[in-house]
């Protein structure tokens, strides 16, 4: 009796498996990592990794192509409307508050559901190291593992931290590198210095095959390399429009950040004047928030304010002569379409189609494409795995249940779900 129950038990244990046991997930961002840097310099271990995995030649971010929104509309599958993250600083009616880098309250990072949640949910673990939003409770949850930013980190530890949660029971791991960001905004993008960083990434990626070939890792993660945008030449004191020059400073309220956007809240019925005083200047396009273009996805959110400024590709949008002296000779935040602003793709594992080059896709494509490796349901999000699912292989969609309405395959209803969760915890203890 006692074999035969420790039989069923097993049985049903590999069902369980097979039903909820998707592969683990090693997301990486290189910040600022133009999609055609890789082509200035050797990058051997960028074309190894293309060579085993799949490549996209470029990715499409999302606008404001600014390090804040763009990640997390990677950890969430939303655009910036949608999740609320619109700027890296940003000014809130409703909260009368600003948002900053260093801002971690619920508040301003509720509006979207992080995938490093959406895997807690459904019972695996989650770690996260420095992603944007990792150190802030969101939908009344945590990652498992998350750290205070520390730029200081050597990138080196970076990855020995995530090599040891992946080789233990971490399921997603998320890691972040703020180069080759910080290299290009001070020296630019067709800098030695950038040259020199691009090459130091790509070593980087070689220390990262080289633990997991060590810890034997390739077998059970997959690995995706992206970025956040691109980054283009600036020159803020000969290449910019200065607001104070146009208009009168006095019928603003606030401007949260200036640059290579602006979003502006004008006093009470100074709208027509200021968007009167801003049409027709050269290098930059106004906007009321109601007409912003449409694929920019960017007007649904009471932090976007109602007047928004955009400089061209190379200009910058300033207050007035005391931001001259920005001593950058690189940024980004431009028209998600400039392909100056286009982020890198790769991916490689055992769920990863080897030596494939896949069509440019959308970084709202991210958090489905990751739901997908991982076995998990989505949260509802404007991506689409189709966009990603053509180098997708030895993943069954009916038992991952990718869609996000929930009426999937049968077998995949929430009472099994749960049974074989409380089994497998079970077999834990046991
Ligand atoms: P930016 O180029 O201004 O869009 O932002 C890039 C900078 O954001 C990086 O150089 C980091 O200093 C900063 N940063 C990135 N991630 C975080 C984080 N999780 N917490 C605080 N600051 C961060
Ligand atoms: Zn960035
Ligand atoms: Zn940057």
């Amino acid at each position: 009796m006692a074999r035969i129950s420790s039989f069923v038990f097993l049985v049903v244990e590999m069902c369980c498996w097979w039903l909820i046991n998707g592969n683990k997930v090693l997301l990486i961002s290189m910040d600022g990592f133009r999609w055609d840097y890789i082509n200035q310099v050797d990058t051997p271990n960028f074309d190894a990794l293309a060579g085993k995995g799949t490549r996209a030649e470029y990715i499409n971010g999302t606008f404001v192509t600014k390090t804040f929104p763009s990640h997390y509309t990677m950890a969430t599958g939303l655009y910036e409307e949608s999740h609320g993250i619109i700027a890296n600083s940003m000014y809130d009616p409703l909260f009368d508050d600003y948002f900053n880098k260093r801002s971690k309250q619920t508040k301003w990072w509720d509006g979207g559901e992080p995938m490093w949640v959406t895997v807690r949910k459904q019972g695996l673990k989650s770690a996260v190291l420095f992603w944007p939003g990792n150190e802030s409770e969101i939908r009344g949850m945590r990652p498992n593992i998350y750290s205070a930013y520390n730029h200081t980190m050597p990138f080196q530890t970076r990855v020995d931290t995530a090599i040891r949660w992946l080789s233990n029971d971490i399921d997603l791991a998320m890691l972040y590198f703020d180069e080759p960001d910080s290299t290009g905004h001070l020296f630019g993008p067709n800098s030695s210095q950038v040259r020199a960083k691009v090459k130091e990434m790509d070593d980087v990626l070689g220390y990262i095959v080289k633990q997991f070939d060590q810890a034997n890792l390739w077998e059970t993660v997959n690995v995706i390399v992206t970025s956040d945008h691109g980054m283009t030449e600036v020159d803020y004191a000969t290449r910019h429009v200065d607001l104070s020059e146009h208009i009168d400073m006095n019928a603003i309220d606030k401007i949260p950040s200036t640059g290579p956007t602006a979003n502006i809240l004008p006093k009470a019925n100074m709208d027509d004047a200021i968007i009167r005083n801003l049409t027709n200047v050269p290098h930059v396009q106004v906007y009321r928030k109601e007409d912003v273009p449409e694929h920019w996805h960017y007007r649904n959110h009471r932090r976007i304010l109602p007047i928004l400024v955009v400089a061209d590709e190379g200009w910058v949008v300033l207050k007035g002569p005391e931001e001259y002296s920005e001593p950058d000779r690189g940024a980004h935040g431009y028209d998600n379409t400039l392909m100056s602003m286009k982020p890198i793709f790769y991916a490689r594992g055992p769920n990863i189609k080897a030596g494939y080059e896949t069509l440019p896709f959308n970084n709202v494509d991210i958090y489905p494409l990751i739901c997908e490796l991982l076995c998990i349901r989505q949260a509802p999000n404007n991506g689409t795995l189709a966009n990603t699912e053509n180098f997708i292989v030895n993943v069954d969609q009916e038992t991952c249940a990718a869609d996000t309405s929930g009426s999937s395959s049968a077998l995949f209803s929430l009472p099994v779900v749960i049974l074989c969760l409380l089994i497998k915890q079970e077999l834990q203890v046991l």
